[in-house]
């Protein structure tokens, strides 16, 4: 069965057991790096967009507005690297963590074949031979169970449909 539910799952399961076997990780609360340096608008499949808006539909109606302003000038933007509008930049803390789409789960965990690694902190221990040792998850594999969940879409795109011809929609007043 491939469904939203069991990719978090496998994907839990790869990244408990790097974290169990290495102490140390880098990954954790206060590192933020990666949610600072998206190369692009994060892409979801429509069940990480159901998922991710539940959790928005969460937040404090203050907080709402000032994500919706954030992806708002983010649909705007050229310049790259983009900061993720869902950070919260003073705590450097994901604001969605246990909804966050699946290409935050794996990051730091997971290894696409043509472009190894993306953390530069990651890749220094592992060029230090520190972790010489660790199984890393298969990010390709990942990226196909997530195209059978459906046709994925920035953020910004599936932000803007949840908003579109309503005047107040998760309690945001547009
Ligand atoms: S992937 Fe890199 S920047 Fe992101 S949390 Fe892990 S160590 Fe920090
Ligand atoms: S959704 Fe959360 S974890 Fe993912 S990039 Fe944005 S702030 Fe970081």
């Amino acid at each position: 069965m491939n469904t939203l539910d069991q990719l978090h799952a496998d994907i839990d399961t790869r990244v408990k057991a790097i974290r169990d076997s290495h102490a140390d990780w880098l990954c954790g609360m206060g590192c933020d790096g990666c949610c600072h340096r998206l190369a692009e608008i994060p892409m979801l499949s429509p069940a990480e967009w159901d998922y991710l808006k539940q959790g928005l539909a969460e937040l404090p109606l203050e907080l709402l507005r000032e994500i919706s302003q954030g992806i708002a000038a983010l649909a705007e933007q050229t310049a790259r690297p983009i900061v993720c509008p869902l950070l919260d930049r003073s705590a450097g803390m994901c604001r969605v963590y246990a909804h966050r789409p699946v290409a935050c789960r794996t990051y730091g965990f997971y290894v696409q074949r043509d472009q190894g690694l993306y953390c530069n902190d990651i890749k220094s221990r592992v060029a230090d031979g520190a972790w010489a040792d660790v199984v890393w998850g298969n990010q390709d594999v990942i990226d196909r169970r997530l195209a059978d969940l459906g046709d994925a879409k920035e953020l910004t795109e599936w932000f803007a449909e949840w908003t579109k011809g309503e005047s107040s929609v998760g309690g945001i007043d547009k």
